[in-house]
């Protein structure tokens, strides 16, 4: 099967209104026929509101557009986010006053309206997910792209899955990539050699085990996979494996199934803003240098089909390495731009595999520019400077 995306590119041939991202979601909702699916839907919009200094989110003007489509359709539109991201929203221009609808947290107010549900998979059983999409009948799922320092990507798929459940589930989520083990004590039994290990991170990754003193501990999400740990624990010891990585992107595609699960078929849509693009997802509460060129803002029925077009576009443009915090190693390596800074064995890819796999939509898709950019042509001549 192949899905259709729906892409507004980033580029534009006039200074006109009409060729900007502002008016090619307005294309996009159009070709995605929102209006036309919302009659008395109550419509949840789930994006990230950011939090304390974040600039680069979805602004105002974007998720307006998206408020009025639904309301022109008859709709009710609400925006939801997680508790700590919600209560702050106005501070970052989140208001009904200026997006048209109001912004509510996806578990109530103290985080504990939830419902369960229940799927086995490492460390996690119940499933809580947010009551607010509990009680939507129809869902936009608004996702700024960005880097993630456990996946190394966040888009459409991370807003759903750790967006749409409550505190204590993300949490669990984030702990999936300790369940195989990968620190074997019994190989590494003196202090001085584990002390050894924890020094050579250079990123401070390693750390003794609170809960286990003399034992370490991999915190996954600043581990770029430098290999410097390994030249110092004894063999086998010590363990940097790409299946403990991957286990977060499966936690979200699960995640991600349980929460469209609750909407009848065709009763979601799903949009990717690819600009500013910052090394960390915009729960860290700022927003630094872009790390990307702007790659646009894509829209589809697929959200599998949605982030594969996303990182496909955004494969093609260079890392801008001047704009990576120096604290981040960049090790140019043949996969995606994302991997130069957070490491091959965080391989974006990995959680439309694992999302495909679970039969949420295709990696097959054919992209749709709105609205083409026209080349310009310029006079056959050398530009000739115009001096009196
Ligand atoms: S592989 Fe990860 S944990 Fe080991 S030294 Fe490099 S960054 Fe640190």
């Amino acid at each position: 099967m192949t899905s259709n995306v729906y892409w507004g590119s980033p580029r534009q041939a006039r200074l006109d209104a009409a060729e900007t991202l502002p008016a090619k979601l307005d294309l996009i909702l159009d070709a995605l026929h929102l209006r036309d699916r919302v009659k008395d839907e109550l419509v949840a919009i789930k994006m990230h509101v950011g939090n304390n200094l974040s600039y680069s989110v979805i602004h105002p003007v974007f998720v307006r557009k998206v408020v009025q489509a639904i309301k022109d359709g008859g709709g009710k539109p609400f925006v939801v986010d997680v508790d700590w991201d919600a209560s702050g929203a106005e501070k970052r221009g989140y208001a009904s006053e200026t997006i048209g609808c109001p912004v509510y947290p996806v578990g109530g107010l103290k985080d504990n309206y939830y419902v369960s549900y229940f799927h086995e998979y490492k460390n996690m059983k119940e499933w809580k997910l947010g009551g607010m999409i509990q009680d939507a009948s129809f869902l936009v799922n608004f996702a700024h792209v960005k880097g993630h320092p456990s996946c190394s990507f966040g888009a459409a798929f991370k807003n759903l899955a750790l967006g749409c459940m409550v505190g204590g589930t993300r949490g669990l989520m984030h702990d999936t990539h300790h369940v195989d083990p990968y620190w074997f004590p019994e190989l590494c039994p003196d202090a001085e050699t584990r002390q050894r290990i924890i020094d050579s991170c250079p990123h401070g990754a390693i750390v003794e085990d609170r809960h286990a003193p003399g034992n370490l501990h991999l915190h996954y999400e600043p581990c770029n996979q430098c290999g410097r740990c390994l030249k110092v624990a004894p063999e086998g010891s010590w363990k940097i494996n790409p299946a403990n990585f991957w286990t977060f992107q499966e936690a979200m595609a699960i995640s991600t199934s349980i929460v469209l699960g609750t909407f009848d078929p065709g009763k979601a849509v799903h949009l990717n803003l690819a600009t500013h693009m910052t090394p960390v997802c915009d729960c860290f509460g700022f927003t630094s240098m872009p790390i990307l060129p702007d790659a646009g803002i894509f829209g589809s029925d697929d959200i599998v089909a949605l982030d594969q077009a996303t990182l496909d576009v955004i494969a093609q443009s260079r890392l801008i390495t001047e704009n990576v915090p120096t604290s981040m190693e960049v090790i140019p390596n043949d996969g995606h731009p994302f991997t130069w800074m957070h490491g091959p064995m965080k391989d974006p890819y990995k959680v439309v595999e694992y999302g495909e796999a679970l039969g949420l939509g295709s990696r097959q898709y054919e992209l749709v520019d709105v609205l083409p950019v026209e080349e310009k042509k310029f006079a056959p001549m050398a530009y000739i400077h115009a001096r009196s």
